[in-house]
């Protein structure tokens, strides 16, 4: 006895070290039998755990799976906890990352690996290990950002935002987009006369202008020096506007008057991949910058000169 209490008392310590806990499911009968060290990750007794998820037995297949997934899951991580439910039903091992919570706790980065026990061919028991991962996805997504994010102007680089477009334009081809590319004007004026410094704070007021105006899903790009590109969906009839666009084209920064060149190019009538998209961009902005004119359209330049 003695030794057992021993046993417990090591596992449970270094399972607390490791913010690990354990779980089994009984799934013939849809129903957690055991739940050990849950308060580690969600601050809730495994005996709460059970108790509260003891109703959903009753449920069918179906229904069960949902309800576990509520209760358990972020809906985000839906699709990647169906797969791996599906997968131990089939008799697999499988280890994935989602979020969860127990017993209406915050949701917490974890990693799942769970084992089927099969008895007469059959999955009849998982057991489960949870690790609370949050700490270590924190870092790897501060080291992903610090790889694609322009430090000056919390924008995305030129490189990151290529690969973007890229995967939107193979996944949703059917969407329309614009491509806009923005050059500020006269700028090497205002770095000679106002200095370095107050040269940055223009360009800083152009990425706070953009994270201002456009969705956290249009892809926002500091693409070199005074140039910035934006990408996002667009229905509009041409020539008409993206909205927010024209609180770049004149604006204020630092008690300075600044102005935008802008060319656009439209998806998918201006061309089929990101290379074609931006000469066309490019162009209309080097057509916007000899006419003065703000911004212009691709389809106003008559295409490759
Ligand atoms: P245009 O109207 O034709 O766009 O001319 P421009 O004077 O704006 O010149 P251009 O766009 O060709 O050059 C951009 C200048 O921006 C060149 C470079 O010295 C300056 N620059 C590039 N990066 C930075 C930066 O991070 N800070 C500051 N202050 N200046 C920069
Ligand atoms: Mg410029």
């Amino acid at each position: 006895m003695d030794e057992l209490q021993r046993y417990k008392e090591r596992l449970h310590i270094a399972l607390n070290a490791a913010k690990i806990c354990i779980f089994e499911v009984d799934l013939t009968r849809q129903l957690y039998t055991f739940f050990e060290n849950a308060e580690v990750i969600f601050g809730v007794s495994g005996d709460k755990i059970l108790k509260d998820v003891r109703s959903f037995q009753t449920l069918d297949p179906e229904a069960y799976r949902r309800a576990c997934s509520e209760y358990f899951s972020h809906p985000d991580d839906e699709d990647v906890i169906q797969e791996a439910f599906s997968a131990v039903l089939r008799g697999e091992t499988v280890t994935y990352e989602a979020r969860m919570r127990a017993g209406g706790s915050a949701f917490v980065w974890c990693r799942i690996d769970a084992v089927p026990i099969i008895r007469d061919g059959v999955p009849s028991r998982m057991i489960g290990v949870i690790t609370d991962i949050a700490e270590q996805r924190e870092k790897t997504e501060q080291l992903q950002q610090a790889a694609w994010m322009d430090d000056f102007t919390g924008l995305c680089k030129k490189g990151h935002a290529i690969q973007q477009i890229e995967s939107i334009l193979q996944r949703r081809k059917k969407e329309t987009y614009a491509l806009i590319i923005l050059d500020i004007d006269n700028f090497k004026v205002f770095n000679d006369t106002y200095g370095h410094d107050r040269g940055d704070r223009i360009i800083r007021e152009v990425a706070r202008i953009m994270k201002r105006e456009f969705q956290d899903t249009d892809i926002l790009s500091r693409f070199g020096g005074d140039e910035f590109l934006i990408f996002l969906p667009f229905r509009q009839e041409r020539p008409q506007l993206p909205a927010g666009l024209e609180k770049l084209i004149r604006f204020e920064a630092d008690g300075l008057i600044c102005t935008n060149s802008i060319g656009v190019a439209l998806y998918p009538q201006d061309g089929s991949d990101f290379g074609e998209l931006f000469h066309r961009a490019d162009q209309a902005l080097y057509r916007a910058k000899e006419s003065k004119a703000c911004v212009v359209f691709s389809s106003q330049t008559g295409g490759d000169e």
